[in-house]
């Protein structure tokens, strides 16, 4: 055998463990969550740790999703778009996944269906059962071969019971099947407390893990989800009733903040239990850089306060803030390595489109403006901006909010009447944000899916600038997801203007950052990309920490 067989056969003899988690009741019960934390718990126990996600819509990427129906798209450093679970779990790992830990119901019968079309399954009949779990379980494999993975954890979004995502339990069964000892399986189910009855209920799990059964898969684990802990009596109660041992029942509650989760967690033992459920080596759970964060977010006692002006909030009566999740988690965690705590003001700036006073504006320590998509809201965002860059409050423009730092500035610093980007406006007499030539085409062919420019990309700093003072390094790689640009023929116009393109791509075509020189504004900064996926709570991001710096300072001034 040849070194490089060696090599392969030695990888191939290690054992890689994976744990499925799967969620019964009810919907929005906290997989995410409970993944993530699951991830943050077994790398702490040294552990080399990966997770996917599968979600099962038709839809290839979380692309072309509504924001107010999806909430956030997270978007990976490749570049593919996914769900917001992907950046739970990037930032409980504290580790930059690639887009082999995505996948959906659409993407994966576009690969068997190429593959039919390229003859790879030699000519038979290829079927919904097995074909597409096996594609399930190769797609796994592959991700947890890539990562090199001690556990590999996948998250099947949706409910048990319902009709979607039964084909990606039974890739969890066929897995479990062939390997019975690496494979293990975590219901995360709901126990309600009625208001009229006052009493929790265990019902409604007893039957979501009845309905696991009738689809092969058994759960070894039962995370409890409820409003407050859960007794002993209704652990026992699952345990009889589920098949459960009763330490194989997790209490969890619902807590003040999701980075409780792991402590809580492994106050019940969840990583001795895990290890015991996989055949792991048992090993100590190491905590203590967790741990300390979370302390640090409790310990704030001093406030900001932040403005948030988007338009993605309303569903029905509800406001959706899940949409901004990233940008608010990056605030979080820059003003807890400060100090302080932030409360962010949700601001539609649909109400500012025709008008209205904005002096309410003057009572945020700084603003930020997230990405966005279209013509809604943004007359009143650009108000906004106005309003930032005139009352020289702290103002972080991320992506969209970076575009309009510009047009803003076009039209009312520089007097160039009708400058507009040409999302809003196709006729703009000075398109000073324009579509780059190649999405032209694209859209042109009606080609939205996964075409804009995506992922991450190079950026050079500028000596001098906010952002090289920020970053600290004159080189970094950000994410993107946009179609449009600074325009290039105006980037000229709009520095002898006074702006200041502190980030470009290498080569000086694309304009990745401006601001305001120190002296104008005490912080003016917009990006064309978003630092939010970035931002890890072991790990804030630094230009996140520069604007919550910023505000702090307002803050102390006023
Ligand atoms: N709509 C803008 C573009 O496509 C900004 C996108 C964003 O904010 N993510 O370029």
């Amino acid at each position: 055998m040849g070194r490089a067989g060696k090599r392969a056969a030695t990888v191939a003899s290690r054992t890689r463990k994976y744990l499925f988690v799967v969620g019964g009741v009810m919907s929005g019960v906290g997989k995410g969550i409970a993944t993530s934390s699951l991830g943050t718990i077994l790398k702490a126990r040294g552990h080399k740790v990966t997770a996917l996600k599968i979600d099962p819509y038709i839809n290839v990427d979380a692309g072309t999703m509504n924001p107010t129906e999806h909430g956030e798209v997270f978007v990976l450093e490749d570049g593919l778009e996914t769900d917001q679970d992907m950046g739970n779990y990037e930032r409980f790992l504290n580790e930059t996944l690639p887009s082999a830990n995505y996948m959906t119901t659409g993407s994966v019968y576009l690969s068997v269906i190429e593959k039919e079309r390229n003859l790879e399954y030699g000519g038979r009949n290829v079927e919904v059962v097995p074909d597409i779990p096996l594609e399930v379980i190769g797609r796994i494999e592959r991700a947890a071969e890539a990562a090199d993975a001690d556990v590999t954890l996948v998250e099947i979004g949706g409910t048990v019971g319902e009709y979607q995502n039964i084909l990606f339990l039974e890739a969890a069964r066929m897995m479990k099947q062939r390997a019975p000892e690496d494979v293990g399986t975590v219901l995360v189910s709901y126990l309600p407390v009625p208001g009229s009855i006052g009493e929790m209920k265990t019902k409604p799990t007893q039957y979501a893990a009845r309905t696991l059964n009738s689809a092969g898969v058994f759960a070894d684990l039962i995370i409890a989800r409820a409003p407050t802990p859960l007794d002993q009596k209704r652990k026992e109660k699952i345990s009889r009733f589920c098949n459960v041992p009763s330490e194989h029942v997790i209490s969890a509650p619902d807590v003040e903040s999701i980075y409780d989760v792991p402590l809580n967690f492994e106050k019940e033992r969840l990583g001795d239990t895990v290890s015991a459920i996989l055949s792991l080596h048992r090993r100590e759970t190491r905590l203590g850089e967790w741990a300390a964060f979370v302390r640090r977010s409790k310990r704030v006692k001093k406030r900001l306060s932040i403005g948030l002006a988007g338009k993605y909030f309303k569903s029905g009566e509800f406001v959706l803030s899940d949409v901004y999740l990233s940008v608010l988690e990056a605030l979080k965690f820059s003003a807890y390595e400060l100090g302080y705590a932030v409360d962010i003001d949700y601001l539609d700036t649909r109400a500012y489109d025709k008008g209205g006073s904005l002096q309410k504006l003057k009572k945020y320590d700084g603003i930020v403006i997230p990405g966005g998509f279209g013509k809604e809201g943004i007359e009143g965002k650009l108000r906004v901006v106005s309003f930032a860059r005139r009352h020289r409050i702290p103002y972080l423009g991320l992506c969209y909010g970076m575009q309009l730092a510009v047009v803003e500035y076009a039209r009312n610093v520089m007097g160039l009447k009708g400058a507009a980007t040409v999302e809003v406006d196709a006729k703009a007499p000075h398109p000073v944000i324009d579509i780059l030539p190649e999405q032209k085409h694209l859209l042109a062919d009606g080609r939205y899916g996964g075409t804009m420019r995506l992922g991450a990309y190079p950026c050079v700093l500028k000596k001098g600038t906010l952002a090289r003072e920020a970053y600290g390094r004159a080189r970094i790689t950000e994410r993107h997801r946009h179609r449009y640009e600074v325009h290039p023929d105006y980037v000229p116009r709009l520095e002898e203007g006074g702006l200041v393109f502190s980030g470009t791509s290498p080569d000086r075509r694309l304009m990745e950052i401006v601001e305001l020189p120190r002296h104008v504004h005490p912080f003016f900064v917009g990006v064309q990309f978003h630092p939010e996926f970035l931002a890890r709570p072991l790990a804030p991001h630094p230009l996140f920490t520069a604007f919550v710096k910023a505000a702090v300072n307002r803050r102390r001034r006023t």
